[in-house]
């Protein structure tokens, strides 16, 4: 891929690095976090040690797969990104649609294609001198091979359609999505964006239940989310909200 075409073809005025390879965007953005004084997405042709939520491990080939990390500064502190990541899902989902692809929203932060996990999404922070660092990576399969899905271990998905498509115009693409979207997000929350998610909700109406390392602690029927990026859930006792944390969502069989 080729930092200075991508930056060219995109509308977002952000700077673009491609390393061949690294063990992780977001671990190199974090470490960069410091130092920087504007936006930047950095592009691995290939992760080798890419993350996913706690302590989670995100696999993916060379040649067959984005993995990215946008740094974004925001104003203010912590609490002002809650729901960073369902927002980065709907910018995603919503561009993948544009270019042909209808793809649905797993809360909190996967893309699913099928019924299966197409792209997942890390979103990690840095306190910034004044305001916060958003650190927010992406890993997308565009192509599958079999040796990764065994090494995976579950049915994932890809979008061989998109594989095709000129790497560099996709990666804009996607970034001029989500500029566009942090600067949403700055502005209004996610307010900006729980209708739109809702939208895209693979499990609407569908029996969940809500999982922490394995342990059941809720279920009830997936109610979509509110403007705090909360996943409301019809239980037997009414409805709750649900905070994202590390717990993680199934769908009951
Ligand atoms: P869940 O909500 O499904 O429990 P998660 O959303 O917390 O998981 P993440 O931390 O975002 O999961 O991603 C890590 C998980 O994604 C891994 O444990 C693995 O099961 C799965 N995974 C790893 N690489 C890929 C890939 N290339 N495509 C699809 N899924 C992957």
């Amino acid at each position: 891929m080729d930092a200075q075409r991508i930056a060219a073809l995109s509308s977002a005025g952000v700077a673009v690095d491609v390393v061949a390879e690294t063990g992780s965007t977001n671990a190199d953005l974090l470490a960069r976090a410091a130092t920087l004084s504007a936006p930047l997405l950095l592009i691995a042709e290939h992760q080798t040690a890419g993350r996913g939520r706690a302590g989670r491990s995100w696999l993916s080939a060379p040649g067959h797969s984005l993995t990215f990390s946008l740094a974004w500064r925001f104003e203010g502190g912590l609490p002002a990104l809650a729901g960073l990541p369902l927002a980065v899902g709907t910018a995603l989902a919503e561009t993948l649609g544009r270019l042909g692809q209808p793809v649905q929203l797993k809360w909190p932060n996967d893309l699913l294609k099928d019924g299966d996990k197409l792209a997942g999404i890390l979103v990690e922070t840095q306190a910034a001198a004044a305001g916060t660092w958003a650190i927010v990576g992406i890993g997308l399969n565009l192509a599958m091979p079999d040796e990764l899905e065994e090494r995976i271990g579950r049915p994932v998905a890809a979008v061989p359609w998109l594989a095709r498509m000129d790497r560099d115009a996709l990666m804009a693409a996607l970034l001029d999505g989500l500029a566009q979207a942090l600067q949403a997000f700055a502005a209004k929350g996610f307010a900006a964006f729980s209708a739109r998610w809702n939208l895209l909700h693979a499990y609407q109406g569908q029996p969940v239940t809500i999982v922490d390392r394995g342990e059941v602690l809720h279920e009830g029927l997936a109610a979509g989310v509110d403007d705090g990026g909360r996943l409301l859930l019809d239980t037997e006792d009414g409805r709750i909200a649900i905070v994202a944390g590390d717990v993680s969502l199934r769908v009951k069989t």
